[in-house]
């Protein structure tokens, strides 16, 4: 599988500094920065600081430091946010891809939705 990376995506613009980001946690790797259109009390984008275009594409060719860094950041995340289903209310965590996942921006990213009842997993899309 052959993916190919756009870097002018506006997370790569992101990443380079050309334009502003609300930022919650930077790390060797990673960053992780407010969704500019939050669709819940808390939305938080987690991205690699790497090319990648999807998490299959992240999962099947990054380093192993890149993987644990980004792993790891998610994880502190949830940490700072409070919203770890231990000792929190939880919360939903999605990574759109391609064409169906109904990706907009095409650089990895996951999203953290809490602050209140997400709702079930999926809405049927009409037909
Ligand atoms: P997706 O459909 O999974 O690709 O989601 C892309 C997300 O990026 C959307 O939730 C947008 O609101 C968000 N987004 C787009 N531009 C920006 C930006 N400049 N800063 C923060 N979030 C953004």
């Amino acid at each position: 599988m052959a993916y190919t990376y756009d870097d002018q995506n506006i997370f790569a613009k992101i990443l380079r500094g050309e334009i502003p980001n609300t930022t919650v946690l930077e790390t060797d790797h990673s960053l992780a920065f407010r969704d500019i259109q939050a669709q819940a009390p808390e939305h938080v984008l987690v991205i690699p600081k790497g090319p990648y275009v999807t998490y299959d594409h992240f999962a099947n060719t990054a380093s192993d430091a890149e993987i644990v860094d980004y792993t790891r950041a998610i994880g502190k995340i949830c940490d700072m946010l409070g919203v770890s289903a231990d000792d929190g209310a939880g919360y939903r965590m999605i990574s759109n891809a391609g064409e169906h996942g109904v990706q907009e921006v095409p650089h990895l990213h996951v999203h953290i939705l809490a602050g209140r009842n997400i709702g079930r997993m999926i809405a049927r899309a009409a037909d």
